[in-house]
């Protein structure tokens, strides 16, 4: 019989009393690894009290202090990056190499939250007026919580709670019901580290449990990141009950060719942005634009794709490992389904490939379309599948305006050779992550995470700089101290001009 993912719950690995699960299903071998408890509502109270209690005496611990425990953190995920990565290979189907990516990604924040000393400063003036000065302190929220999608159960957690904790907070992380074995052994790793208990708790379920958790009273802030249909209500209902909100959603990611690109470079650049990880990134390339003659080099790109295999997380030859699920599958086969009857032309069609050893599991190989038209659904839809849809323009403004109509504003990249066109092109596309000659431009984690419209709702973005801000509040302080003797003005009932 399959285990139960226990909680973490008052710094202690505890099984929960839910009567519901849900399977967490290996999507190469349809094998239930574990069930996934749907928390009940008294033991969501019960850690959001443990975090407010832990809060208390968090606050208070030394800053440096704080950085010493993630740097412990930081090196005990090193030592352990292999096995969290076997983990993640197992319960998301991604190949090695690239689930070992994932977790290099989320430790490169936890060496960020390690600079807490310095990117926790305030700001200074003295004198702003005679013998006045005037200070600014970036303090704690209190109780912060995390929800966390399918396809980076490591990265992504490692965004929030190792930040959040650096400023001060106490964090509640509610990770994908699909893949919370990930996020479980981080916490084991991070229990080994020394923290105090109660400062990191994990639940774990589904939008029951997410809806308590955003609803209650003694949690300051939440950091969503998963599609826009749920960031949009996850934002509304936060910010409705008066929380801070960053959501960071769906995308739909355009590569711009120009004809003077390097051909092999956009080649082999589009292939592995646009179907590694089975397209199941965020950050993703979706939609390629040939200008003008590029538009040549389709049937070479069509060549290099049929070369990539999907196959099993540890099998040499695999390029990418299969869908999260059968649903999400059937999801990706309708919307192939629906291209071709809408008109769009199938170059490579990836919808009947079956692994020989695994045919249970949930495979789509490598498939690319052309001739996409914007009002097809395979363009308005997030596809999140390893699917590549080509569009043919006649020049980088008129790939411009498709981009900038678009709903999302995640990633975007232009291949090129020309400066003029890059810097025309990142200076007006309206997309918050832009890479030339890079396709997949994700900032390292002293930058932030700058998705813009509908693939971010909120004001400060993930990591860097802005996840300081979203996670602390400013407090400003004016001071004034008496010399000796000094004498008294009387009551002063005006406004002073400085
Ligand atoms: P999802 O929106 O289905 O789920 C994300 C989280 O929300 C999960 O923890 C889930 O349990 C919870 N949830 C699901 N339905 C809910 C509901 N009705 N109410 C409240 N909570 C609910 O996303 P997913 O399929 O796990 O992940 C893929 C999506 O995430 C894609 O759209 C992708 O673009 C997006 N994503 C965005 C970024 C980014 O930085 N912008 C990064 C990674 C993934």
């Amino acid at each position: 019989m399959s285990h139960s993912v226990p909680l973490y719950l008052d710094g202690e690995f505890v099984e929960s009393q839910a009567p519901r699960s849900i399977p967490n299903i290996n999507p190469a071998t349809q094998l239930t690894l574990a069930n996934v408890p749907c928390t009940t509502p008294t033991e969501i109270d019960s850690a959001i009290q443990s975090a407010v209690k832990a809060y208390n005496d968090w606050r208070d611990v030394p800053v440096p202090e704080r950085a010493r425990l993630l740097m412990k953190f930081c090196q005990l995920l090193k030592s352990h990056q292999d096995d969290i990565a076997e983990t993640l290979s197992q319960e998301t189907g991604k190949i090695f190499a690239d689930a070992k990516g994932d977790v290099w990604r989320g430790i490169e924040v936890v060496e960020h939250a390690c600079n807490i000393p310095s990117l926790i400063m305030g700001e200074t003036v003295e004198n702003v007026a005679r013998d006045i000065d005037t200070s600014s302190y970036l303090q704690p929220l209190g109780v912060c919580a995390g929800i966390t999608p399918f396809n980076f159960p490591a990265m992504i957690p490692l965004w929030m709670f190792p930040l959040a904790l650096a400023c001060g907070n106490t964090f509640v992380l509610k990770p994908s019901e699909q893949d919370p074995l990930t996020p479980i052994q981080i916490a084991e790793i991070f229990h080994e580290a020394g923290f105090p208990k109660g400062v990191l708790q994990i639940i774990h379920g589904d939008g029951e449990q997410v809806e308590h958790l955003i609803t209650h009273k003694d949690i300051k802030a939440i950091s969503f990141v998963g599609s826009a249909r749920v960031g949009q209500h996850i934002y509304r209902t936060g910010t409705d009950h008066l929380k801070r909100v960053q959501c960071m959603t769906g995308a739909k990611n355009h590569m711009v060719i120009m004809p003077d690109a390097d051909k092999n470079q956009v080649i082999s650049h589009l292939v592995g942005s646009s179907v590694g990880a089975a397209g199941q990134r965020c950050m993703a390339i979706s939609v390629a634009v040939f200008v003008g003659e590029s538009s040549q080099w389709l049937d070479d790109l069509k060549n290099a794709m049929s070369q990539v295999k999907p196959g099993l997380w540890n099998e040499e030859d695999a390029g990418f490992g299969p869908l999260i699920s059968s649903t999400a599958r059937e999801r990706v086969l309708g919307l192939i389904d629906q291209g071709k009857q809408e008109g769009a032309d199938c170059l490579l069609d990836g919808s009947d490939f079956q692994h020989p050893d695994y045919p249970e599991g949930n495979w789509i190989g490598p498939t690319l379309f052309a001739n996409v038209k914007p009002e097809m659904s395979l363009y308005r839809e997030e596809i999140f599948g390893p699917v590549l849809l080509a569009v043919q323009v006649n020049s980088l403004e008129e790939a411009l305006e498709l981009i900038n109509n678009n709903p999302y504003g995640n990633g975007t990249s232009l291949f090129t050779n020309s400066g003029g066109a890059a810097r025309y092109f990142q200076r007006n596309v309206l997309v918050g992550q832009v890479g030339i000659n890079v396709p997949i431009p994700v900032p390292l984690p002293f930058f932030s995470f700058t998705g813009w419209r509908h693939s971010f709702y909120g004001d400060q973005h993930a990591y860097g700089k802005q996840a300081i801000r979203f996670y602390t509040e400013t407090k400003t302080v004016i001071s004034r101290w008496f010399h000796h003797g000094e004498e008294v003005q009387g009551p002063n009932l005006t406004i002073q001009m400085r």
